[in-house]
């Protein structure tokens, strides 16, 4: 069986990725990505020039978002897939996500100046593509600029992680909306990156069990911040909880990201992928 290399999970500069939308579709195209999704932050800015420039190389697209979510405490991220652009509801809940992002930076900026760090609001928003899109990520690039720190490992450690200088508790949207959200514009919803949360059994359960009943259907299994052993635990997990599996770089620019678009394990065999399940949401050119 010929298996598809899909990356359903990359960022362009209208969140916190450097390249634009054309840019990052044809670098995933030079790397051999045959479908491909852009899951910007909280924001759907991206997804026309995305879908435009994919279907002009010949590659396979979807819809695609990462929605901020906070459950028990701890920051989430849900990655919704082939759902409808144009679908008032997800707009208008992914822009109220999107609202609390300024007031946050200022309260970052804030804390770092406090830590001795003057100006971090204004450099932040110099290396951001999109002012309403402000992350932590622009922070981080202007505090390698400042020679604080000298990569995005040491800086998210030092300085903008929880109890850190820089770090601002913030609360996220619900996870029911989020996959309410992107599940009522006909979409799938995926859970990201599940290693990198570090809950507890019982708490990743509560995340699965939940995301479950409220009408999730997917996991990544395979992404960027994977290791071979997380890849293994995490199809297990699909398959206890049957979920579909995804595949996804979580390409964010080059220099800064480890794996690059498409460059990634194909998904175990035994699993299904989200985008078969997703057939009927896939264009192509033509
Ligand atoms: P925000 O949504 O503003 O809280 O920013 C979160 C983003 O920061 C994530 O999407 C990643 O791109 C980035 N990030 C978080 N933790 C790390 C880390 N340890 N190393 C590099 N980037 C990170
Ligand atoms: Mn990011
Ligand atoms: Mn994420
Ligand atoms: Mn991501």
């Amino acid at each position: 069986m010929h298996l598809v290399n899909a990356d359903l999970h990359s960022h362009s500069d209208w969140s916190d990725g450097r390249l634009a939308p054309e840019a990052l579709a044809a670098r995933a195209h030079a790397n051999g990505v045959e479908l491909w999704a852009l899951t910007d932050h909280d924001e759907l800015g991206g997804q026309a020039r995305a879908r435009d420039a994919a279907l002009a190389l010949g590659m396979g697209w979807l819809s695609g978002i990462e929605i901020s979510v906070s459950f028990i405490g701890t920051t989430v991220h849900i990655v919704g897939l082939g759902f409808d652009l144009d679908d008032a509801a997800l707009r208008a809940g992914v822009a109220a996500t999107r609202e609390g992002r300024r007031d946050r930076a200022r309260r970052m900026s804030a804390a770092l100046s406090a830590a001795g760090i003057e100006g971090a609001f204004d450099g932040a928003l110099r290396h951001a593509g999109n002012p309403d899109l402000l992350s932590r990520t622009h922070f981080a690039r202007f505090l390698i600029e400042q020679g604080h720190c000298s990569d995005m490992h040491e800086v998210f450690r030092r300085y903008l992680t929880e109890g850190k200088p820089g770090y601002v508790p913030h609360r996220w949207a619900a996870l029911g909306d989020a996959i309410r959200w992107i599940t009522g514009a006909g979409g799938m919803a995926v859970v990201a990156h599940p290693a990198r949360y570090r809950f507890t059994p019982t708490e990743e359960y509560a995340l699965f069990s939940e995301f479950i009943g409220h009408g999730g259907q997917a996991v990544e299994v395979i992404t960027g911040s994977h290791s071979a052993a997380e890849q293994i635990t995490y199809a297990g997990v699909a398959q206890e909880f049957g979920l579909l599996a995804s595949r996804g770089s979580d390409f964010h620019a080059p220099g800064e990201s480890r794996t690059e678009l498409g460059a990634l394990p194909d998904l175990p065999g035994r699993l299904r992928p989200v985008w078969e399940a997703l057939a009927h949401r896939v264009l192509h050119a033509g």
